[in-house]
């Protein structure tokens, strides 16, 4: 490779399904994965002659509270579009989409700065898979789709230009969870994600992009663009042209490849769908109402996460499940920083680790119970031991913990005179160390609690131990 220095320019479309009870023009149910192939249809989503769509005010709201999460710019007015185009699974022939006014526009996320988002719906579902005719679920059609569309971003090198639009997605998947406006499960296709990419010697004029489709995971994201970027470049040195295309992504072969040669936007003929009215959205929707009622962002739940200092894994953990994070910080109320620790750890590895192993028969107990448990453990009544036998107790039956713990008898022994013997014994047997411990070797304090945790067959306050020794 020549010592030639290529820019890498980004710019990623992401559609998401919104979480609606109905869909976006009709009240059919919004439910295309759980319902019989063309159970949720009527003649508004079939496109039947004289039909007339009305617009749905919750995917709107939806769309706003993602671009009042963004720091974006909500619209005052905005109307939607006929995108006309023929597809099998299109029954009106166009889409209803919005071209020149956008509900959202600018704003960013994860550092990425977006042009807009706009709502729009979704298509029918074609199913090939039968072999010699193809087979069409109208359930899917009509569903509202949001279309995120991200300002083109120039990067200094593929590793950042793939790392950074992962990252991006993963951010916008999280944020979408949070505001519980769609489930965001690619795999299902409820998330789809495009990436624009090209390269450039001058990153004042961009090179001839191309588009990859079919990125099911944030991984492929990543591994698209690096493949796609070496691509282009190949192409540039050989003296070749890169071509403007749309391209698939092949999971296996790692690899993208040439689907078809992208239409220009004006083949769509875009005007104004004269069966919906124009919308002045400050005035049908209280937007200072919804900016109130956001849950707390995914980018301020990791920042009091870092907070407490905990550790990287934990952090991603929480972030990527609401319900799991609201119960942390419930059960967290309250307690001190060391206690906050050691709550995520015996949430995340022991509770939660049962759990994802156990055949959904566990849940977690209430999150004042768990509290309970991390106070038991933190004042010395339980030991770390005891502590994963209760918790492991509690996710089958949620019970008192300090009640629970006597009946397994759980609560590590108290009893001072019983624990001073114990401890003068260990200094009988180790008279050496103890020696070296009273001219000044602090370290060997862990040595005889270690003995006398031994000695007491693990049913020992180490605390009470320390204090022992320590006057001793
Ligand atoms: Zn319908």
């Amino acid at each position: 490779m020549s010592e030639q220095k290529y820019y890498v320019v980004i710019g990623m479309e992401i559609h998401a399904e919104l979480k609606t009870k109905s869909k976006m023009w009709c009240s059919c149910l919004n439910d295309p994965f759980n319902s019989e192939p063309n159970q949720n249809v009527c003649p508004i989503c079939l496109a039947e002659p004289g039909a007339l769509p009305v617009a749905n005010i919750e995917a709107i709201k939806n769309v706003i509270k993602v671009g009042l999460s963004t720091n974006s710019e909500i619209a005052n007015f905005t109307e939607f579009d006929r995108k006309n185009y023929f597809y099998p699974d299109i029954p009106k022939g166009y889409q209803i989409s919005q071209y020149k006014y956008p509900i959202v526009s600018k704003g960013e996320l994860a550092s990425v700065p977006l042009t807009r988002i706009h709502l729009e719906e979704d298509t029918a579902k074609s199913d090939h898979a039968k072999g010699e005719y193809t087979l069409i679920d109208f359930n899917r059609a009509g569903v509202p789709l949001m279309e995120l569309v991200t300002e083109p971003v120039i990067y200094n090198s593929k590793e950042e230009a793939g790392k950074t639009s992962s990252n991006f997605g993963k951010a916008l998947q999280r944020l979408l969870r949070t505001l519980d406006v769609s489930d965001a499960d690619m795999e299902k296709g409820q998330m789809r994600l495009e990436a624009n990419i090209s390269v450039t010697t001058d990153p004042a004029k961009f090179g001839t992009k191309c588009e990859v489709k079919n990125l099911n995971s944030f991984n492929s994201v990543e591994k698209a663009i690096i493949y796609e970027v070496d691509r282009h470049i190949e192409l540039i040195e050989k003296g070749e042209k890169v071509i403007q295309e749309t391209r698939g992504w092949d999971e296996n072969k790692l690899e993208t490849f040439s689907q078809r040669k992208k239409e220009n936007a004006h083949d769509y003929r875009y005007f104004p769908d004269p069966d919906l009215p124009k919308m002045y959205l400050h005035k049908i929707v209280d937007l200072d109402k919804i900016k109130e009622e956001l849950p707390m962002l995914p980018e301020i739940k990791k920042a009091a996460l870092e907070k407490i200092e905990l550790q990287p894994k934990q952090i991603e953990q929480l972030l990527d499940d609401n319900n799991l994070a609201s119960y942390y910080f419930e059960a967290s109320k309250g307690m001190d920083i060391s206690n906050q620790k050691l709550l995520a750890n015996y949430l995340l590895t022991d509770a939660v680790g049962v759990i994802s192993k156990s055949d959904n028969t566990l849940k977690l107990p209430s999150a004042t119970t768990f509290a309970k448990i991390i106070n038991m453990i933190s004042e010395g009544t339980l030991s770390s031991r005891g502590a994963k036998d209760l918790i492991t107790d509690i996710l089958s039956e949620d019970t008192d913990p300090e009640t629970r713990a006597k009946e397994l008898n759980l609560i590590q022994n108290q009893d001072p005179t019983m624990m001073k013997k114990i401890v003068e014994k260990v200094i009988s047997e180790n008279q050496d160390q103890w020696s070296s411990y009273k001219n000044g070797e602090i370290k060997l304090e862990m040595f005889f609690v270690g003995k006398c945790m031994k000695e007491a067959a693990g049913n020992g306050n180490p605390k009470i131990f320390i204090d022992i020794i320590k006057s001793l």
